[in-house]
């Protein structure tokens, strides 16, 4: 890849996914445009610096967990689905699509991996935790008994999944829920929307925290949430 196809796409990442911030759509990773070059996946900025959410996660953690962990996803996901036609659909679409032929598995993980990656980056904010407000404050507390009833029960349920995984606020019906997922297993190939994500990988807290994941939750939930795109999502799924 020349210099000038890379400052287009990096341009025209930062157009669709800078801005778009909240509204993120359908997490949609903005594919390559050049001409010269057959469409590939690539991976989206990431929506703040890599020091951005210190003290409770480092830039260490985000250099590797970003740019080596996520990148090989797109990288292996990229190769894999050399001259498919899937490289033509959304990436949304090639995680549906994979997670029904286990024949697709690497296809699979790689994408799903991929796209709750992009989710989770959104899921956390340098200024994130504190209390959601308005329709998803009433959700919440109707769904779970009150706020502080959820941030227990997510931090169960996350510190609950055995091995590696993923623990997701997800709408489901009318109330809000609590998943665990474990690998790559992500609710959007069962049609459910998710609301926020964390990662529960060892990858995720262990140069911060070691063994502790309970400590890399309670961070996490008090500090990093972010509740605007909480409440995006949930705009989405009505
Ligand atoms: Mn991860």
């Amino acid at each position: 890849m020349n210099s000038t196809s890379f400052s287009r796409r990096s341009f025209l990442q930062t157009a669709l996914f800078g801005t778009a911030g909240l509204a993120f759509g359908g997490l949609l990773l903005p594919k390559s445009v050049s001409a010269e070059s057959a469409p590939a996946f690539n991976l989206p900025p990431l929506p703040y610096a890599e020091n951005a959410l210190e003290p409770y996660i480092s830039a260490k953690t985000l250099s590797f967990h970003y740019g080596k962990h996520h990148q090989a996803y797109v990288t292996n996901l990229n190769k894999l689905l050399q001259g498919s036609p899937l490289l033509e659909k959304s990436l949304e679409d090639v995680v549906i699509a994979s997670s029904k032929s286990p024949e697709q598995s690497a296809v699979f993980n790689n994408a799903a991996q991929a796209w709750n990656h992009t989710f989770y980056w959104y899921s956390l904010h340098p200024k994130g935790g504190g209390k959601p407000s308005g329709k998803l404050a009433n959700l919440i507390d109707s769904s779970f008994g009150s706020f502080d009833n959820f941030k227990q029960e997510f931090a169960k349920v996350a510190l609950g999944q055995f091995g590696s995984g993923w623990a997701w606020l997800v709408k489901q019906g009318d109330s809000l829920k609590i998943l665990k997922t474990s690998n790559a297993d992500t609710p959007i190939t069962q049609g459910i929307q998710p609301l926020l994500v964390l990662d529960v990988w060892e990858h995720a807290y262990y140069l911060d925290y070691q063994n502790k994941r309970a400590d890399y939750l309670t961070a996490c939930i008090e500090h990093l949430l972010n509740w605007e795109f909480a409440a995006a999502n949930l705009e989405k799924a009505s």
